[in-house]
């Protein structure tokens, strides 16, 4: 399980109460309601890591919310990874609208994209940028 701060994204190696880097209260963020418009809005972050982190973020919270705009980035973005993890974002919410959305977009990727998506894996490392080295403290 790798764990993110909801405020700046810094990837954390535990679930901590408060981000080691911003000191943001990040129980108390997770459980606010905002905290899914948050990672909505960073779908749209200009720094390419962050909407991969928030795709991967939504899709583990299941929320209902995030649907739609999943389904957007997957269709307007040029960056494979993300397209891929949008659209394993919505397999994972699996509702009957989530599951149709995946399915359109599906027939609209390439077969490399689509047996990424089929490729199950749990891990953002399915980037191939970070090696499971989760160097333990
Ligand atoms: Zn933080």
């Amino acid at each position: 399980m790798i764990y993110f701060c909801p405020s700046c994204w810094t990837e954390l190696d535990r679930d901590y109460e408060h981000c080691p880097s911003c000191g943001c209260d990040i129980e108390k963020l997770s459980r606010s309601q905002d905290y899914i418009d948050k990672l909505i809005a960073a779908l749209n972050h200009p720094e390419p890591e962050t909407p991969i982190r928030a795709v991967w973020i939504l899709g583990r919270l299941c929320d209902k919310r995030a649907i739609r705009p999943l389904y957007d980035i997957a269709c307007k973005t040029s960056d494979t990874f993300l397209r891929v993890a949008a659209i394993k974002a919505l397999v994972e919410i699996g509702t009957a609208e989530a599951n149709e959305l995946a399915t359109k977009c599906l027939e609209h990727v390439s077969e490399v994209e689509r047996l990424m998506v089929t490729n199950r894996s749990d891990q953002p490392d399915s980037l191939g940028k970070k090696e499971q080295a989760n160097g333990g403290q």
